[in-house]
């Protein structure tokens, strides 16, 4: 028998997380995290933080659904639980246009699988009543794609993220509701990327009748906390009738540590599971960060530093495709094309945390989450260029910083 083993105390370094997610946690939240006494789940002033964090959620994300809360986990918890209402033999339209997307559509596929149709593959099975429509690596989904779906298979479900983080794309988030209108389909979408970036107001969208996003990328509050969602009254009708086999992740019975009980908001919640006290300073916390810079500021700071980041590297001879304001998806110049592996390694090594595509074709992503000013994205041009250089390709200094200089030349930073 080998010896038990006690290793040395783990020690993570700081890393620059210039990737699609997580993004650079706040000091003040890790402040809040750490500095929460210990309190249990059921005291006041925990119960309170989990009523004032449902409130600031409905504000940031502009809705009245009641059924607005946290999943405790991360993005897919919170997609789990979404899909939840989704069951066995429903007709589902799924539109794909990448990694994560592509991952909702398994998901999805699982839940939606008869007995049979699950056996048959159960780690990739493909049920009858789900169509996927797949969007090619590169492209955003479109009204006219999503219209043309929906008219023809008339499902109960639609489902598609609203930005693809795995080829940094923006879908059409108002074709898509109208389309659901329309044809009197509920939408699901995945807004794992898109809360705490993009200017949205949930109920614009009124073809949207559930939405699910993280903690680790817009609202920067990774010290694992909440995947926020928000369902409508119809979403909550539908899995009220249904079921579904879930205790921990069912919408309706999650909802009511957050003091929403039978449809309606009561003054304190009810135990469903044990919360951590150190989740909801640091969630509460978050959420007051992005509600006091405000959505809109916000979301223009992405804008415009995302701008500045992309001409840097177009100004590298690199090709943008990508359209998100967190993240920008490249090909490498043509000499270093087939290397973005051994590139993204590179910078990773030193702690330079950006990340390549994780399905095919393979690119390299670089994000800007919670890094808006000009110094954060100079050093990101700045190491970036020393890794293109690294394995022997150009770079014409002068031209990069002309670039940047531009950029920031046009608008003070903020
Ligand atoms: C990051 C991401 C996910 C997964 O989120 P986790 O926090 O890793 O669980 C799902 N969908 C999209 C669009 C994402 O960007």
């Amino acid at each position: 028998m080998s010896q038990p083993q006690i290793f040395p105390k783990l020690i993570i370094p700081e890393t620059i997380a210039a990737g699609p997610g997580p993004g650079n946690t706040d000091q003040r939240v890790l402040a809040a995290f750490a500095q929460a006494g210990l309190a249990d789940h059921m005291h006041a002033d925990v119960l309170r933080g989990m009523i004032e964090s449902k409130l600031m959620l409905r504000t940031l994300w502009g809705t009245d659904n009641l059924y607005t809360f946290g999943v405790a986990g991360t993005g897919w918890s919170g997609l789990d639980a979404m899909f939840s209402a989704v069951m066995p033999g429903d007709k589902v339209v799924v539109f794909a246009n990448g990694t994560f997307s592509g991952i909702d559509g398994l998901t999805v596929r699982m839940k939606a699988a008869t007995s049979d149709e699950l056996a048959v593959d159960s780690l990739n099975p493909m049920p009858a009543s789900v169509v996927t429509i797949d969007v090619p690596h590169g492209s955003s989904v479109s009204a006219e794609v999503v219209e043309a779906a929906l008219a023809d298979h008339k499902p109960k479900w639609a489902v598609m993220a609203h930005w693809e983080t795995g080829s940094g794309r923006i879908n059409d988030i108002a074709g898509f509701s109208a389309a659901c209108e329309k044809h009197d389909v509920m939408g699901l979408v995945d807004a794992v990327s898109s809360l705490g970036v993009a200017d949205f107001r949930i109920d614009d969208f009124p073809g949207v009748h559930g939405w699910a996003s993280c903690p680790q990328k817009g609202i920067c509050c990774l010290p694992l906390t909440y995947a926020p969602v928000s369902l409508s009254d119809r979403y909550i009708e539908s899995l009220k009738a249904t079921g579904t086999r879930t205790f921990v992740h069912h919408p309706i019975l999650e909802a009511r540590h957050w003091g929403i009980v039978n449809g309606e908001d009561v003054e304190q919640g009810s135990y469903h599971r044990t919360h951590s006290p150190y989740a909801i300073a640091a969630f509460h916390e978050a959420l007051r960060i992005t509600l006091q810079q405000g959505l809109s500021a916000r979301s223009k700071a992405y804008e415009f530093h995302e701008k500045a980041l992309s001409n840097a590297l177009w100004e590298m001879g690199c090709t943008v495709t990508s359209n998100m304001t967190s993240l920008v998806v490249l090909d490498l110049p043509g000499e270093l094309r087939g290397r973005e592996i051994e590139l993204v390694q590179n910078c990773r090594s030193r702690n330079f945390g950006i990340w390549p595509t994780l399905s095919e074709p393979v690119q390299v992503r670089i994000g800007i989450l919670n890094l808006l000013d000009r110094s954060a994205v100079t050093d990101i041009v700045t190491k970036f260029a020393e890794a293109i250089r690294e394995l022997g390709g150009e770079v014409d200094e002068a031209k990069v910083s002309a670039a940047l200089d531009t950029a920031y030349a046009s608008v003070p930073t903020n």
